[in-house]
């Protein structure tokens, strides 16, 4: 049976979007830059029974919130594991992802399913990141 009050209140999006500096939690970008306000996520979505709370809720962009979905986690084919996605509640960023200029880089096998699934590196992507390249 899934839990009742999933309801977001405007004072815990807003919450959580001042914690996150209006910055998507997966793919660092601003929200400025990408001309929607970012979403509010549930990291581990409500179909999954999961509490709406400020440790189970993100700020997300667009691209990541769609690409997500209410997955939780991808299969690394080099190895056939089931891998789950980067959490940004109990994760460091910096410990699954580096920035290769615009490029996000996977540093781990979270990381790696994460930046794939998510599409951190789409041509209109690194395109937001870095509006005065040509690709
Ligand atoms: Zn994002």
């Amino acid at each position: 049976m899934a839990r009742e009050g999933n309801y977001i209140s405007a004072k815990l999006r807003s919450e959580v979007a001042l914690r996150a500096s209006y910055c998507c939690e997966y793919c660092l970008i601003d929200e400025l830059k990408t001309g929607l306000f970012c979403e509010v996520d549930h990291i581990i979505g409500i179909k999954h029974n999961s509490p709406t709370d400020s440790s189970n809720l993100a700020c997300a962009c667009f691209n990541c919130n769609r690409n997500k979905g209410s997955d939780l986690a991808s299969i690394d084919w080099d190895t056939s594991e089931i891998v789950r996605f980067y959490n940004p509640r109990s994760d460091i960023w910096s410990e699954h992802f580096r920035f290769d200029s615009f490029y996000i880089a996977a540093t781990t096998q979270i990381g790696k399913v994460t930046a794939i699934i998510f599409r951190f590196n789409d041509r209109k992507r690194l395109l937001e990141r870095n509006p005065n390249s040509f690709l």
